[in-house]
């Protein structure tokens, strides 16, 4: 077995693993099962600032951008997607799938958005039912501020459908604050819970939006508004995965006890940023750093696959390539959940200076040494709690 310092899914904590293999019931016919899931959805709520309605879906975090998608598009309508990053771009497939018009805003994937850009872009054009925008775009590790976007969006009376997959319980998120209207979760990035499971929060307005639709929505399996009377009826629109929300629920109960965490996710992932400054590495973004994932250049004269495939194979950790047009150009290390601790990093940065050694590439210092020294400059916050 590998370590998997990966992009996600990341490492799954033993009792993780044991809330999975507990006996169950019959999702379906049992009562307690609802009360199960609404107390699950009630903890994802209050964990992230929500007073609309989470829920969890029954599939991997793609899931739930197609339902958000889905649930809200009807043919014709104008979307805004912004484009920053690949998932970000990638919502414009989404949107055009179920026969919207995505209007994609495009700007450096090196940097986050810049708000006063999109409200100068706004001030143009503001026809838009919602839009798009991701919170920690995973391939190039650049991190948005949601905070100053989504409420901008919402002074010109346009909906957001935010991506924070790669972002929630790494970063601070409040989702009243940013008034999002639908926000996706997965269940394998800092959750720290296997990949299976989507998670949304939906808005009052959103559910709204869904309910004045004029046309059906094209879906049953991505149809959001399937679930809204779940609990009054205590009936789902499909068989839930029991197994794999009992594991999520043990992988919240985890976070919610972690008062740490945010202040780990960023004190690891600072670490790690000066480590390989030190280092002559050069990292992707230039501006907009997530903590839950760091992205770094290929040297020239290397390629990823070599740089992975030894650290994979000697060294017995999985790093992640990339993929899209930053194929062959970027390798990156997950520090998200269960992934955010000193002693599993501190392997990556060794079994990274052994790797550029065993190929013969010299950095200008030990990652290792650097990342250690780095860590321990950074005061131990206690004043940051998610
Ligand atoms: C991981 C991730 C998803 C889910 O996609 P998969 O690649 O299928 O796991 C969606 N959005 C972002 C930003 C992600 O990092």
């Amino acid at each position: 077995m590998y370590k998997i310092m990966t992009a996600g899914p990341t490492q799954v904590h033993e009792s993780v693993r044991r809330a999975r293999s507990l006996e169950t019931t019959n999702p379906d016919l049992d009562p307690n099962f609802a009360e199960f899931y609404k107390e699950t959805c009630d903890i994802l709520q209050e964990l992230l600032h929500s007073s609309g309605t989470a829920y969890i879906l029954g599939g991997e975090g793609i899931l739930g951008l197609e339902a958000a998608c889905a649930s809200l598009t009807e043919p014709g309508d104008r979307v805004l997607v912004i484009d920053n990053g690949i998932f970000g771009k990638g919502f414009a497939d989404f949107v055009t799938m179920y026969g919207g018009e995505a209007v994609l805003y495009t700007c450096d994937y090196r940097r986050p958005v810049d708000p006063a850009a999109l409200k100068e872009f706004l001030d143009k054009d503001s026809d838009f039912k919602y839009a798009t925008v991701v919170h920690c775009d995973t391939p190039s590790g650049i991190l948005n501020d949601l905070s100053k976007i989504c409420p901008l969006l919402a002074e010109y009376g346009i909906l957001t459908v935010a991506d924070s997959v790669a972002g929630m319980f790494g970063e601070y998120l409040n989702v009243n604050e940013c008034q999002i209207d639908i926000l996706c979760g997965g269940s394998q990035k800092a959750l720290s819970a296997p990949p299976g499971l989507s998670m949304v929060w939906v808005s009052d307005k959103a559910m709204k939006a869904m309910e004045s639709r004029k046309t059906p929505v094209a879906s049953f399996y991505a149809n959001l508004l399937t679930f809204k009377t779940y609990y009054e009826d205590k009936w789902f629109p499909y068989t839930m995965p029991i197994s794999d929300i009992i594991g999520l629920r043990e992988a919240l109960d985890r976070v919610r006890a972690d008062k740490d965490i945010l202040a780990r996710h960023e004190r690891i992932a600072s670490a790690t940023r000066s480590a390989v400054k030190a280092s002559g590495l050069s990292m992707y973004p230039v501006d907009g750093f997530s903590n839950t994932v760091t992205v770094i250049e290929v040297p020239d004269g290397l390629t990823d696959s070599r740089i992975l495939g030894t650290m994979r194979d000697k060294y017995g950790i999985m790093l992640s390539g990339c993929f899209d047009v930053l194929a062959g150009k970027v390798f990156r290390i997950g520090h998200m959940g269960e992934n955010a601790n000193l002693e599993d990093m501190t392997a990556v940065m060794e079994a990274l200076d052994g790797t550029f050694a065993d190929l013969g590439y010299t950095l200008k210092c030990s990652l290792k040494e650097a990342f250690i020294e780095a860590y321990e400059a950074v005061p131990d916050r206690q004043d940051v709690s998610i």
